[in-house]
Formats: structure tokens, sequence, C-alpha cells
């Protein structure tokens, strides 16, 4: 063979190649797909008006803005071409609606504008708060109405382990604050949300409520689990006609009552008062407690159990007693003649148990035992405030109960903890 001919076969053989792979290609080409067929609906069959606050935005154009400082129903509609007339027409139409000198700063509302030759406002709407709203109209006819929307109440579940505190953890999950403060109050007897240990972690069922999806509060917690220092507390929900509150899994009310008194048999001499005439100052000021007087020794009890957090002398308090019960209820004690013993810092207390006896040490004029009461940080009227009931579930209630502790507590286990971050600290309050 000569080469020539070589060649041509060689030729030959290499288009087959090229041919062969040029057809491979192809039928692994992606098929091109058809362009989309473009279906004209019946405008008119399926027209469908888009309504706004009722009223009919097809041909109206929306502009959100907020309230600016001074600025009056007639400082917004006035550039939008609505004559003086009509503004007065909707003050009058506003009375007893709503008072147009509540028109706040910052607050949004919409302009629904027709744009003709001129702009001109059809309608306002002004919303006060997430949920109340005003509208103004301005159209066919002049008149103010005020409404709400709608509220969804939905129940929501989260869980959580804690790292720092409970709040911490809570807004890294982006969740509501009241959540937190929620939560805590659940747990006020059981758990000191101040001292959570890392590593502690709770499960919650909640109902939040929401407007246009987004979420404006949470109504109630129906369950949670609450593991602190490995120790499981559970909460349910229950409402049994005297009183709504938390239970444990045995029907016990989560929440312990306090005494209603720091002594027996004794006379009120002194109630709280924003404001009275101190007997050894002799001036006008405010008593934040309330004054018990009885016999100098009267022994003086412990309204609840607690642990204390200071027994020592002071210039006006004399010999006192501060007790915190937990993260929201703390109570002190004041003028004692003597301090029961073994009282001091970390000392834990029982209710009823004796802490010191009645005297008139400190700026005191006479025996009694001043009594002050915190609830989260503020001084009240420990005779007023509504103090947590212990009333556990009613007989008659108890069946009931325990099936609904059981549906919650199966919720609960449907819900798995989170990973455990490796990160830890110890300490942060709520
Ligand atoms: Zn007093």
């Amino acid at each position: 063979m000569r080469l020539s001919s070589k060649v041509v076969i060689a030729t030959f053989i290499l288009i087959f190649i090229l041919a062969g792979y040029q057809i491979w290609i192809d039928q692994n080409q992606p098929e091109s797909k058809p362009i989309a067929e473009v279906v004209l609906e019946d405008s008119v069959q399926n027209y469908e008006p888009v309504i706004f606050y009722g009223i009919n935005i097809d041909s109206l154009e929306v502009v959100r803005n907020k309230i600016k400082s001074k600025q009056h129903l007639s400082d917004i509609l006035t550039p939008y071409n609505v004559s003086k007339e009509d503004i007065y027409n909707l003050s009058l139409s506003a009375k007893g609606i709503f008072d147009l000198r509540k028109l706040r700063v910052n607050k949004p509302y919409d302009l629904l504008i027709k744009e003709d030759s001129l702009p001109q406002a059809k309608a306002m709407i002004y919303y006060h708060n997430d949920i109340d709203y005003v509208v103004f109209h301005m159209g066919d006819s002049i008149f103010v109405e005020k409404g709400a929307k709608e509220i969804v109440v939905k129940e929501q579940s989260t869980t959580g382990i804690i790292n720092s505190s409970l709040s911490a953890t809570i807004s890294e999950m982006g969740l509501s604050p009241i959540l937190t403060n929620e939560l805590a109050d659940v747990f006020a007897w059981q758990i000191d949300f101040f001292r959570l240990y890392p590593g502690d972690r709770f499960k919650v069922i909640y109902e939040e409520q929401l407007v246009e999806g987004k979420s404006i509060g949470i109504s109630a917690i129906k369950a949670a689990i609450f593991e602190h220092n490995g120790y499981e507390n559970f909460a349910y929900f229950y409402n049994q006609g005297t009183s709504i509150d938390y239970f444990d899994e045995e029907g016990k009310s989560l929440r312990k009552a306090f005494l209603k008194y720091p002594v027996q048999f004794s006379r009120i001499s002194s109630r709280y008062s924003g404001s009275r005439y101190h007997p050894v100052q002799k001036r006008y000021k405010a008593h934040r407690g309330t004054d018990f007087a009885a016999p100098r020794g009267t022994p003086i009890r412990s309204v609840g159990e607690g642990t204390v957090v200071a027994a020592q002398y002071g210039k006006y308090n004399g010999n006192y007693v501060k007790i915190r019960h937990n993260s929201i209820y703390t109570t002190q004690y004041l003028h004692m003649s003597k301090i029961a013993s073994g009282m001091k810092p970390g000392t834990h207390v029982k209710q009823g148990q004796t802490i010191g006896y009645v005297g008139a040490t400190g700026l005191a004029r006479g025996n009694h035992v001043c009594y002050r009461f915190w609830k989260s940080g503020y001084q009240v009227d420990a005779l007023k405030v509504k103090l947590p009931s212990s009333e556990p579930i009613k007989e008659e209630m108890m069946e009931d109960f325990v099936h609904v502790a059981a549906n919650l507590k199966e919720q609960l286990n449907a819900i798995s903890y989170p990973i455990q971050k490796t990160t830890a600290s110890i300490g942060g309050a709520k």
C-alpha cells in the first residue's frame, strides 16, 4: 500500500471518529425546552379588585409615610388637594371616633392617592399601633371610621440551651423577650433565673399573637420543661375555674404562697404610702413599708421560703434581715431588737421561720417591724400586691388535668433539644 493510500484511510478513520463524537455530543445535549406558552387569561372573568381597608385601590396609589413633628391632618391632606371644607367635615366626623390631636409623631399612615392632572388623596389610614387604625374617607363621601386588624393566635414551640443568660439565649434565637419574662414567671419558684447553669435547657409550647404574620406578643405559655442543674421542672397551664395557673405533673401549683404578715397577733401601725409624716424625722416622706406594732421580742417570721441576702445593723434600718425568695420577690424586716441566730447572707430560710425579734432599733419610735416588699425590683405595698396562689388542682378536676397534662407532655417530648454549644459561661441576669 502506498503512503498516499494510508493517509487517505487514516483521514477517513479520523473523519468517522470526529463525526461519531459530534453525534454523541448532540445526543447528550440537554434538550432545548419549548418556550413556555403564554396563556392569555380572560381578564374580565378573572378580575378581582384590590381592596385595601375596604377601599378599591385599582386606580389608586398607596403612599406610606410617618407623622412628622407638629403635623396636623390638614398639613398632610392639603398638599394632596383635599379642600378645607372636606378637612373640616372629616374633623366633624372624627368626633367621638378619633381625637385628631392624637396623631403621634413617627406613627405610620398610608395615603391612597388618585393621580389625575393633580394628585388627590381619596383616603388616609392612620395606624395607632399594631392593631388599631383609623380610616379617613375622602372619596364619594367624607367620613371617619376606626378598625382593628385581626389577631391570629398560633401555637408555637421552641427549645434552647443556656450559654450565658436566658434572655441572651432567647434573643440569639430571634425570639421575643416577652417569652423570657413569661418563662421566668412560670418557674419563678423553682428556678433562680439570675443563676442559671450553662447547659440548662428548656422546651416551651406557647401561644403567639400574630397580626399580618408579625408577632405582637405571647398570650400564654401552655407547657414547658426547664431542665435546671440536671433536674427537669415541668409546667402545665390549666384553668380550674377559680384561678389560671401552672401546675407540675402531680397537679401541685408551681407557685408557693406568702404569708400575709411577718408577725402574728399584731396591728398595723402605719401603712405603705407615697407620703406620710415621719414621727422621728418630723417631716413628710414616703413610707415604702408596712409597720406592724407588736411587743418587743415578738418573733418575726419570713413570709416565704428564701435565702438571706442581708442580716445586719443599719443607722436607719436598725437590725434588719433581707430575704430573696426568687428572681421576682424580695422582702425585708426592719428595727429588730435582735436578729435570730444563724441569719447571715446565704442562709436558707423556710416559710414561717423566725428570723428576728420585734424591737425599735435604728430610726424607730415604739416597737414594731417595718415590712418591705419588692416585686421585680420595685417596692410595692405588701398588703395590696396580688400574692401568688398555691392552690393545687381540685380533686374533681384532677382527672381532666391529668389528661390535659399527658397531652402536653407528649407534645413536649416531640420537640428535640438543640445540639449543645461548647462555649459556655455561668451567670447573667434575665
Ligand atoms: Zn416602716
